[in-house]
């Protein structure tokens, strides 16, 4: 019987471990760190947002470049599949919550670690194996790769399955180190890291603008502008925190802020009435201004923002104490400037720590898309957030994850 060894006990390697099992296959699970799925825990604020119930022609354009690469996996397990999973073979019921999303009824990230742990069988996991050397004997009938353990210990497999994640969040076990074995041992090509996911950290200039409004949420088209060019645009909540930017419209721009940031001139321009131009506005504003000639303009701007976005747009303009009758022509259009075009300088790429995907990693022209097989090395497998692979928001990620697994498994039992 062949002999699988998975390396990394995150939320891809356990999804390979249970398919495994349902195989009747031996597999041994090795997880560098004292429990399987750590990063697992934290998906979903803990409530584990485990796949997106829409139809794969949708679903796939989560994916930005690599939605192509991800088709044949997505339409071989597909987010109606893992609910099947979930609920028949893992015994929990699932709910689904606005934009598609999929939740265990309980609310527990745990219930679904504990349970993918239980099915893949704690027999075949060994946690506090970390490896660091892979070696590769051609010629063995049984047995080809040797995994070394840092301890120094050697285990034999025919096959490998590599799902050792990203680079973010490290407490987790994922902490990028086991890009060296992809690269060096294995002989993959990485492309470059790029935290996704995650919040923008804003100039300290700009730092005032939006710590003053920390915890407010508002609805806005967001550019992001690079080397004056814009590199990418969204729609959808933005927060503002002491720090920044977050929310959804915000954390799906992050992946493209390169480490560079600063020397190429990086900006988040915000759109508070998106869809609508500037000389719309300002021709509602003006008639608004002559209807209420006694009230502030940060008043009548609460009409398109809420207040407190108003008053530090009206702040940014100048305009905080003086009511529609005195603001002079320059005075308005700085004030609908700021409404339809806030300028917010980036302070610096985001944190790598803080992210929640990664962005970057083994180079998809070098895994067949529809086995996640390695081209250079026969009897590899590379699947999860170890490969150049990120989704958006939304249970892309995990459903990418698990779709990998089940086609290197696959494979491996044809
Ligand atoms: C806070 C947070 C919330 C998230 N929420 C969601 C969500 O709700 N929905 C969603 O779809 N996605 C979510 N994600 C993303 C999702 O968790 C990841 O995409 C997914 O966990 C990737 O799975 P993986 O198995 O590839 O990597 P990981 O889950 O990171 O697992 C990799 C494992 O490999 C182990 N490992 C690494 N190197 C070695 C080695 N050399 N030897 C042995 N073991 C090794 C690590 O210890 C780790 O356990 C979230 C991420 C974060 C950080």
């Amino acid at each position: 019987m062949i002999k699988t060894g998975i390396v990394g006990g995150g939320a891809a390697g356990l999804w390979a471990a249970c398919f495994l099992k349902k195989e009747g296959a031996s597999f041994t699970l090795l997880e560098k760190g004292p429990e399987c799925g750590r990063k697992l825990l934290l998906t979903g604020h803990g409530r584990c947002n485990i796949t997106n119930r829409k139809p794969v022609s949708d679903l796939m354009q989560g994916y930005h470049e690599a939605s192509k690469f991800m088709k044949p996996a997505l339409s071989s397990f597909t987010p109606e599949d893992v609910m099947d999973f979930v609920h028949s073979e893992l015994g929990i019921s699932l709910k689904e919550e606005e934009n598609n999303r999929i939740f265990p009824v309980s609310d527990k990230a745990s219930d679904i670690r504990d349970a993918l742990v239980k099915y893949a069988g704690e027999e075949n996991i060994r946690t506090g194996f970390e490896v660091v050397d892979i070696e590769y004997d051609r010629t063995a009938a049984d047995g080809r790769f040797t995994v070394v353990e840092a301890g120094g210990a050697k285990l034999h497999f025919d096959v490998l399955i590599m799902a050792t994640g990203g680079n973010t969040f490290p407490q987790t076990g994922s902490d990028g180190k086991s890009y060296d074995i992809l690269e060096d041992t294995l002989g993959h090509k990485v492309t470059p890291l790029y935290p996704a996911l995650t919040g923008i950290p804003v100039a300290p200039h700009d730092k005032e603008f939006t710590s003053s409004l920390s915890g407010v949420s508002v609805y806005a088209g967001a550019g992001l502008y690079l080397n004056n060019r814009k590199r990418n645009r969204t729609e959808g909540n933005v927060l503002f925190t002491h720090d920044g930017l977050s929310g959804p419209a915000i954390t799906e721009l992050a992946r493209d802020i390169p480490e560079n940031v600063k020397d190429q001139d990086g900006w988040i321009e915000l759109d508070f009435t998106p869809g609508r131009d500037d000389t719309e506005v300002d021709k509602e504003l003006l008639e608004q201004m002559r209807v209420k000639p006694d009230t502030r303009l940060v008043t009548i701007g609460a009409d398109y923002v809420p207040q407190s976005v108003s008053h530090a747009i009206g702040r940014r303009a100048g305009v905080t104490d003086i009511k529609a009758a005195q603001i002079t022509r320059g005075q308005r259009k700085e004030f609908v400037k700021n409404l339809k075009h806030l300028h917010l300088t980036i302070d610096r790429q985001p944190k790598f720590e803080t992210a929640y995907v990664t962005r970057g990693g083994v180079a998809l022209d070098e895994i067949n898309r529809k086995t996640c097989a390695s081209k250079l090395m026969p009897g590899v497998y590379i699947i999860g957030e170890a490969l150049d692979v990120d989704g958006i928001s939304g249970g892309y990620n995990l459903q990418a994850a698990i779709s990998e697994a089940y086609i290197a498994v696959r494979d491996i039992m044809c």
